[in-house]
């Protein structure tokens, strides 16, 4: 790379099952683009926090996380779970505590149909620009601020209480990201997604906001909202009649997976954790887990892993790295659209493949 071109420390965390495939494609071809572009570097600390170090050690990560984490740019993660250790306590070790430490409070998770790949709605199959979305994601409250509690254990007398949190100032900072990304995008649209027919507090407090807010953008981004139980209709059956949505931290997490799976695969979507103040280290992972039906088969699909490359890259630059971005974006297109694709796009490329097609047409690019 050229004298002027920045380095940024990113510190890599594979985790488990396919994060672990998928990090390493990843990597590839981020240093295929670094050496390709001249346009900047990047310098990994990598982090053996896993389910595996858990079993192993009796710990996923060490004591001063966080300070380790602080001294990077940003932190590229695969995925976490594994089938030996109950979901809720891989979540609550590793990725919920960074989430909300790191202060990333924004999960950004873009969803298009990228070229070459097929959508299960028949619409989007002849006109794939009819899916083109941005779920923006409240990622710090919630649903899964971790509050609650149980009584008689988990006797027949068992009561479980699981208390979502919503705070003015996690709202209203959520919305106003949200219209930014709408204002940002060329349809400037913002389709709100709340249940404040049957959750009469917190619900309601979001919605009451999300107006106030909606104010400041009268004229300048459309707004609507939506039940979620509503929004998943109309997601197959109008997508194109929405472009942002914002969505608390179960419903959004819901709603990206369906979103993903209309795209053609989950194994496309890419996800960025951002603190948008800057002043800790923003994370970046595709949305899908550690698939152990398919870990260590070399079959996962490395896509969401490099768009999600894409969106760090883009972060990172703060504005100056975009093409280089987008250069990764048109890369991922061209080998899709040329038929190169993971078993899960019904192609019969391995993962390996995938990779090396991207890295020669990020040559050819740059
Ligand atoms: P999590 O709890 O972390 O969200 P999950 O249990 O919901 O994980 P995933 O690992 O996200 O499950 O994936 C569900 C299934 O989708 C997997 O078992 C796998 O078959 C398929 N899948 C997910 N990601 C990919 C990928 N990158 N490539 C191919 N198939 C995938
Ligand atoms: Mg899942």
């Amino acid at each position: 790379a050229s004298s002027s071109a920045p380095n940024y420390h990113i510190a890599s965390i594979p985790g488990d099952g396919i994060g672990v495939d998928i990090t390493q494609a990843a990597k590839t071809v981020l240093a295929t683009l670094s050496s390709a572009s001249q346009a900047f570097t990047l310098t990994y600390t990598d982090l053996d926090w896993s389910s595996f170090a858990y079993l192993k050690r009796g710990y996923y990560m060490p004591e001063d996380w966080a300070t380790q984490l602080r001294k990077h740019d940003a932190i590229y993660f695969g995925a976490v779970g594994w089938p030996s250790v109950p979901d809720h306590i891989s979540l609550w070790q590793m990725i919920l505590p960074i989430r909300q430490q790191m202060n990333q409070y924004v999960n950004v998770r873009p969803t298009r149909i990228l070229a070459g790949t097929k959508s299960p709605v028949a619409a989007c199959q002849k006109d794939p620009k009819l899916l083109d979305w941005v779920i923006v994601r409240e990622n710090s409250e919630g649903e899964y601020a971790g509050q609650g509690g149980t009584t008689h254990g988990h006797t027949k007398d068992a009561i479980a209480t699981e208390l979502a949190i919503f705070t003015y100032v996690g709202i209203e900072r959520i919305m106003r990201f949200a219209f930014e990304v709408a204002k940002s995008r060329p349809r400037k649209k913002l389709t709100m997604v709340t249940k404040s027919n049957a959750q009469r507090h917190g619900m309601v407090l979001w919605d009451k906001v999300f107006y106030e807010v909606a104010e400041e953008y009268k004229g300048v981004v459309e707004f609507d909202k939506m039940l979620v139980d509503a929004m998943t209709v109309r997601m197959v059956e109008k997508p194109e009649s929405m472009d942002t949505i914002v969505a608390t931290n179960l419903h959004a997490d819901i709603l990206s997976d369906l979103a993903a799976a209309l795209a053609g695969s989950i194994g496309i979507a890419p996800s960025s954790n951002l603190d948008p103040t800057r002043k800790n280290p923003s994370m970046f992972e595709p949305i899908h887990g550690s698939a152990p039906d398919i870990a260590g088969k070399g079959i996962a699909n490395p896509v969401g892993a490099f768009w999600s490359a894409a969106e760090m890259v883009r972060w990172l630059g703060n504005g100056k790295l975009d093409e280089i971005a987008e250069g990764l974006m048109q890369a991922i297109a061209n080998v899709t659209v040329a038929g190169v694709k993971t078993r899960d796009l019904s192609g019969e490329k391995s993962t390996t493949e995938v990779t090396e097609a991207v890295c020669q047409e990020i040559e050819k690019l740059f």
